[in-house]
């Protein structure tokens, strides 16, 4: 294994990191499943990562009873990272509940690095950095040794990226560096780099998209390579500001290909990202990001909408929460691709045809009938503020008195914060309602209590709605057995792509 300074931390950290989001469900969902990945973190130990990321969240909300077993078993140093998402906890009390309460469930002292999670936006870091804000609940977390080094993450674009770290907040960034973004992205890792932060590497593989899309990738891989997943990550680390490179295996095949990719110098080092940038430059039907195209007088942000269509143009048989239609898929990428850059007030193309885009475009896109799709694509997922405003409106009747949302998770705080926005308030008594009793008592977002859902029958609801995405069928399913007088509804169709990601 290769190791490499974490910026100025003074920890060296393994090439290979582990990311610990990729368990699926439906093995975290089972006491031996439970074990089975816990097996899988300390092979990854035995062949020598030492660097661990962990969030509450992940993995089904098995991420850190997962840790918890493996690191019983796992001698030696080893870094953990946890994270807090300012969606959910917004307040330095509640950053601070958060760390102690993760701690006590993976069972250790304190968090070598914490991260706060999911930087979308400028505005969100001006939130996290506000008086009494999360960042404060981290910094107090660290004077009282439960933290040793403040990181972020990052999902701005590069330039936000580039800022936040010129700020001076943090000692390190985890961010996506691949084959399909390095160009974005390459500032934002050396501006880290020269300002002394550590970096470690989320979706080295694009999320499945290089694997799924060998052949579209050859064009990066070196004599010697074993194949495209191989030169992938060798590509990565031939960076020499990236510290750690966190993979998501789900099995013992997958960590060991990886760590063999890591395992030694890369002889050719030197020369791979010039042959990279040189030969993946020749992509077609792509769009590059020049950004030539973005003067368009119906105010399309028309650079973003492309490079965002990238991601349906890839192959992938992967999942959007859960869901696996193709279809949804490709839509659901190209959604995620846009969040935090690009909102969509309505879903009404406002495109005049000028034609001035296409005469400039270096790729020679179609981008017309490019933004004629994805506006339709607006419509169908229920993607614009207008659309989402509508179907709230349409679950939560003004004369809605008491309202409950289940689950108690980062989407819902969204949900109410999104309320709030496009209806202005919550004229109506909100409860939030979860099936973790480790959870209930806690106070969620806004100072809601979570409650039990046998809560629900007692509380005369008006409502109850399942703002969960990815188990909205199951919750469903299980509540109205249960409570059949409760007037239960889905926020959610089958149609619909998530409204956070
Ligand atoms: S054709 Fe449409 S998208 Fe292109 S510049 Fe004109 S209005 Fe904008
Ligand atoms: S000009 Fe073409 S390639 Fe360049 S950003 Fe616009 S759509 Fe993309």
């Amino acid at each position: 294994m290769l190791y490499r300074a974490f910026g100025k931390t003074g920890k060296m950290v393994s090439a290979v990191g582990m990311g610990a989001n990729r368990f699926k469900p439906e093995v975290t969902n089972t006491a031996d499943g439970v074990e089975q990945c816990a097996r899988l973190v300390v092979q990854a130990a035995t062949l020598g990562v030492n660097f661990f990321d962990s969030a509450a969240a992940y993995s089904g909300g098995k991420c850190e009873e997962i840790l918890r077993l493996a690191l019983r078993q796992v001698d030696g140093k080893r870094y953990i990272c946890g994270k807090s998402s300012s969606h959910q906890e917004k307040t330095q009390d509640a950053v601070l509940r958060h760390i102690e309460c993760s701690l006590k469930n993976i069972g250790i002292d304190y968090f070598d690095f914490y991260y706060m999670w999911s930087i979308k936006s400028m505005s969100q870091y001006q939130e996290i950095m506000t008086l009494g804000g999360p960042y404060e609940g981290v910094t107090a977390a660290k004077e009282r040794g439960l933290v040793k080094h403040i990181c972020f993450s990052s999902h701005t674009s590069a330039q936000d990226t580039v800022r936040i770290i010129q700020d001076g907040a943090f000692e390190g960034v985890l961010l996506s560096y691949s084959l399909l973004n390095f160009r974005e992205n390459n500032n934002a890792i050396e501006t880290a780099q020269r300002s002394g932060l550590g970096v470690a590497v989320m979706n080295p593989l694009g999320g499945g998209i290089i694997p799924q899309n060998a052949e579209l990738f050859k064009p990066a891989v070196m004599n010697d390579d074993i194949d495209t997943n191989d030169a992938a990550l060798k590509f990565i680390y031939a960076h020499t500001a990236v510290s750690t490179i966190l993979c998501g295996v789900e099995n013992g095949l997958e960590l060991a290909a990886d760590v063999k990719s890591l395992s030694a110098t890369d002889r050719k080092a030197d020369s791979r990202r010039t042959y990279v940038a040189a030969n993946l430059g020749a992509f077609s039907e792509f769009c590059t990001g020049c950004g030539y195209c973005n003067d368009c007088p119906a105010g399309i942000p028309i650079s973003a909408l492309m490079t965002a269509y990238n991601q349906t143009r890839f192959k992938s048989d992967t999942f959007i929460y859960n869901r696996t239609i193709p279809e949804l898929i490709k839509r659901g990428n190209f959604f995620r691709a846009l969040e935090g850059h690009t909102e969509f007030k309505n879903s009404v193309n406002p495109c005049i045809n000028c034609g001035k885009c296409e005469k400039v475009c270096t790729q020679r896109l179609p981008i017309i009938d490019r933004i004629s799709k994805i506006y339709r694509w607006v419509e169908v997922s229920c993607a614009s503020l207008f659309d989402r405003k509508k179907r709230l409106g349409s679950l939560i009747s003004t004369q809605y008195h008491r309202v409950g949302f289940y689950t108690a998770g980062g989407y819902t705080a969204f949900i109410i914060k999104l309320y709030k926005k496009l209806l202005g308030g919550l004229p109506f008594q909100t409860y939030v309602f979860d099936s973790n009793p480790l959870r209930w008592g806690d106070e969620f977002s806004d100072g809601f209590v979570i409650r039990s859902p046998e809560e629900i029958p007692e509380l005369n609801l008006d409502v109850v709605l399942i703002s969960n995405y990815v188990y909205s069928d199951q919750i469903y399913e299980d509540l109205t057995v249960r409570f059949p007088a409760v007037n239960v509804q889905r926020l959610h169709t089958d149609k619909d792509v998530p409204w956070v990601f």
